[in-house]
């Protein structure tokens, strides 16, 4: 709607966000157009900020622990596992491996990415589904933990892949299992980082 127009300011004033430029003004509504997880974020203002005091800026707030619901991400849980395979798959299935969602990540800053290595070769470069597929069940593995639920993959993605499923369901099942909350505790390593042998292991399975 703003088209190639510059704009000079942005404020937003109760559900509108309201757009200026030299020429015009516009009021858009800030629900259908804000980024979905800064609906359900939990985490509003800048935290940790005894650890870092000088370091912030406006107002922040100290956290113990985070209250989620993830209502957000209840109809994909209610399904089966079969019926989840076939969603993710079907959401998947369109994606072309550009990557844009792991340009967009702020936590995607490895110097040399997994599926940029060719020793060794962790798996195809084409578009068939299994290569996607293992393209994101890995990042997701390198998200588990680390994600911040920022949103930005998903909004970047051209093919307009909900990402931000998946990294909903990570962060409940980091919260579940290791009581874990990404970007809160500074001295505490994400559980995909860290390793106890006292670890739970129940998912591992004894051969016959
Ligand atoms: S941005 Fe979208 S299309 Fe590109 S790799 Fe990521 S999920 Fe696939
Ligand atoms: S939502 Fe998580 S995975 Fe996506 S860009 Fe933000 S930090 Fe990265
Ligand atoms: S997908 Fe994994 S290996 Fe690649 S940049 Fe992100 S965290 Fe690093």
């Amino acid at each position: 709607e703003i088209g190639e127009r510059e704009i000079l300011e942005v404020s937003v004033l109760g559900n509108n966000v309201i757009v200026k430029g030299k020429d015009f003004e516009k009021e858009f509504l800030f629900d259908e157009y804000v980024n979905d997880l800064c609906k359900t974020c939990k985490i509003r203002k800048p935290p940790l900020v005894s650890k870092f005091p000088d370091l912030y800026v406006g107002e922040c707030e100290e956290y113990s622990d985070i209250v989620d619901d993830f209502t957000d991400i209840e109809e994909f849980d209610s399904k089966t596992p079969e019926e989840k395979w076939e969603y993710i798959t079907d959401a998947l299935s369109v994606c072309t491996r550009c990557y844009a969602c792991r340009e967009a990540c702020p936590m995607c800053y490895c110097s040399l990415c997994f599926v940029d290595q060719n020793k060794p070769i962790w798996f195809g470069k084409t578009t068939d589904l299994p290569d996607i597929i293992v393209y994101h069940l890995i990042r997701a593995m390198h998200m588990a933990g680390r994600c911040v639920a920022c949103g930005a993959c998903s909004l970047v993605c051209p093919m307009g892949i909900d990402l931000n499923l998946i990294n909903r369901k990570l962060e409940k099942i980091v919260k579940e299992r290791f009581g874990f909350t990404s970007g809160l505790d500074p001295d505490t390593l994400p559980p995909m980082v860290d390793f106890k042998m006292e670890d739970a292991e129940e998912f591992m399975l004894e051969e016959d």
